[in-house]
C-alpha cells in the first residue's frame, strides 16, 4: 500500500468555505460539490493538455475532461488560437455571423441524417428544444424515457420510473409537477417486451422516444444492436419520433456519434459537450420537414440571446476539424483499449470485484463483479468502493469526477506514458480497497 501523504487543499479549502456563501453547495453544478465521495471540492486553476492544476498547486492527470467536452484535452493550441483570433471582433453580436454557417456546414456535411439544425447553448437547452419539436410536429403530447438516462435537468425528463415494466413518471426534482411528470413514461433500458407493450398500449399519445443511445450519465450501460435497431422500427411503425439524445456520445464514439456507430438513424438528434470545444454550445436537428416547424418557419417557438456565439462556434469548429481528420477515433479508441485491458486482466487475475467497461474512449468502473451491466436497477448502489479508490486516486494525482455513476474520459492529449502513470496508480487503489498486493 501506498503511504503517500494526503495532498495540500488549504486553498481550495478556504475557496470552498467562501463558495459556500454565494452558491447552494457551494457550487454551480451539484455533482461538483463532492457529496458522493465525500470532502471538499478541488478549485481547478489551470489545464494543459491531459493534466490539470488545483489552486494548492497540486497535479492531476485529468480523466474528467470538464465532463466530456474536451475530447483535445485541455488547451489545444487549434482551438485555442480559433477562440482568440475570433474573440478579437468582439465576443457576441446577437445577429448572424459567418461561423454559424461554418461550424452547420461542416457538421451536415458530415452527419447525412440531418438536414438542418438550430444551436442552443446547453445539452439541456438542445433536449428541452427538441422534445417541444418532437410534440409540435406530432401534435401528441406524451414522451418516453428509459430508466438510467439523462437529458439534462428538462422538467419533463426529471421523473422517475415507478414498479412495473411501463411506468408514469413521477417527479424526481422538487419543482416539477405530477401533471408534466405524468406526461412520461418511463421504460427499462435494453427491454424489448416493455418497449412494445408501451407503444402497443399508448402510441396514439406519445410525441417521441428519447434515449442515450450511448448511456453515459448513470454508469456506462451499453445497449444491445438488436434493442437500438427494434427500437428504431418500432417508433416508425407506431408514427412516434425517435430522439437520439447525443449529447455526450456525439462526436466521441465517432464523428456521427452513436447514429453512425450502429447505423441507425434518429429522427431528432441532440448535441452538446463536444460541439462547442469547451464553450457553452448545444445543437438539434433533423430533417428539413421537421425543422421546418421550428421559429420563424414554423410555429414551436425556440430562440437564444447567446446561440450560435461566434466564439464558442469557432472553439466548436476548431475541435471538431481535428476530429474529423482520418484514424482520429481509432487511435482515442485504441488508446483507450490499452488502459481498460490492463485494468481487466488485473483485477481479473487478482479477483477484485471490479471490471472497467468502454466504449470508444469512454469507460466506467463498473462495481459490479464481472456481469454484464445494461439497465439502471442492475448497478450495484454502494458506491464505496469507487469513493476510496477515487480519494485515494486524488493523493496519487489522478483525477476522475467524483461519482461512482460518472464516466470518464480520454482525450487526444493524454499520451500512453500519462495512461501507463494511471494505470499503476489505479493498481494500487485496488489494493487499497481491496488489500492483498
Ligand atoms: C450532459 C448531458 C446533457 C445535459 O447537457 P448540459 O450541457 O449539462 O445541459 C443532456 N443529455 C446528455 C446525454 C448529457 O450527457
Amino acid at each position: 500500500m501506498s503511504t503517500k501523504s494526503p495532498i495540500k487543499r488549504a486553498v481550495s479549502e478556504s475557496l470552498f468555505a467562501t463558495a459556500k456563501n454565494f452558491f447552494p453547495g457551494g457550487v454551480n453544478s451539484p455533482v461538483r460539490a463532492f457529496k458522493s465521495v465525500g470532502g471538499i471540492p478541488l478549485f481547478i486553476k489551470k489545464g494543459d493538455g491531459a493534466r490539470i492544476w488545483d489552486e494548492d498547486d497540486n497535479e492531476f492527470i485529468d480523466f474528467c475532461c470538464s465532463w466530456g467536452p474536451l475530447i483535445l484535452g485541455h488547451n489545444n493550441p487549434h482551438v485555442y488560437n480559433s477562440i482568440v483570433s475570433t474573440l478579437q471582433n468582439g465576443a457576441s453580436f446577437g445577429a448572424p455571423t459567418r461561423k454559424e454557417n461554418d461550424l452547420a456546414k461542416f457538421i451536415l456535411d458530415r452527419i447525412p441524417f440531418i438536414d438542418k439544425m438550430r444551436f442552443v447553448s446547453s445539452g439541456t437547452e438542445a433536449v428541452m428544444s427538441a422534445i417541444r419539436l418532437a410534440r409540435g410536429y406530432t401534435g401528441k403530447t406524451k414522451i418516453v424515457k428509459f430508466d438510467g438516462c439523462y437529458h439534462g435537468h428538462v422538467d419533463a425528463l426529471l421523473v422517475n420510473a415507478g414498479s412495473g415494466l411501463v411506468t408514469f413518471g413521477t417527479s424526481s426534482s422538487a419543482g416539477v409537477p405530477e401533471v408534466l411528470a405524468n406526461e412520461t413514461l418511463v421504460l427499462p433500458l435494453n427491454d424489448l417486451e416493455a418497449l412494445r407493450t408501451c407503444l402497443e398500449n399508448y402510441h396514439h399519445d406519445i410525441a417521441c422516444i428519447i434515449i442515450e443511445p450511448v448511456p453515459a450519465n448513470n454508469g456506462l450501460l451499453l445497449q444491445d444492436g438488436v434493442f437500438l435497431n427494434q427500437l428504431r422500427e418500432l417508433c416508425t411503425e407506431y408514427k412516434v419520433l425517435l430522439i437520439f439524445d447525443e449529447v455526450i456520445s456525439g462526436f466521441r464514439v465517432s464523428f456521427g456519434g452513436a447514429a453512425e456507430l450502429y447505423g441507425i438513424q434518429p429522427d431528432i438528434v441532440t448535441y452538446g459537450k463536444i460541439i462547442g470545444g469547451g464553450l457553452p454550445v448545444g445543437a438539434y436537428g433533423a430533417k428539413k420537414e421537421i425543422m421546418a416547424f421550428v421559429s420563424p418557419d414554423g410555429p414551436v417557438y425556440q430562440a437564444g440571446t447567446l446561440s450560435g456565439n461566434p466564439v464558442a462556434m469557432a472553439a466548436g469548429l476548431a475541435q471538431l476539424e481535428v476530429c474529423a481528420q482520418e484514424d482520429f477515433y481509432a487511435k482515442q479508441e485504441a488508446k483507450t483499449k490499452f488502459m481498460v485491458s490492463q485494468l481487466n486482466e488485473h483485477a481479473n487475475a487478482h479477483n477484485y470485484p471490479v471490471e472497467i467497461v468502454s466504449i470508444g474512449s469512454i469507460f466506467w468502473f463498473s462495481f459490479n463483479g464481472h456481469k454484464k451491466i445494461q439497465a439502471a436497477s442492475q448497478i450495484n448502489p454502494d458506491m464505496s468502493k469507487f469513493n476510496e479508490l477515487h480519494h485515494f486516486l486524488l493523493n496519487e494525482g489522478v483525477y476522475f469526477g467524483p461519482s461512482g455513476y460518472e464516466v470518464g474520459f480520454i482525450s487526444e492529449a493524454h499520451q500512453v506514458s500519462d495512461l501507463e502513470f494511471a494505470i499503476e496508480k489505479i493498481k494500487l487503489g485496488f489494493v487499497a480497497i481491496y488489500g492483498g498486493n
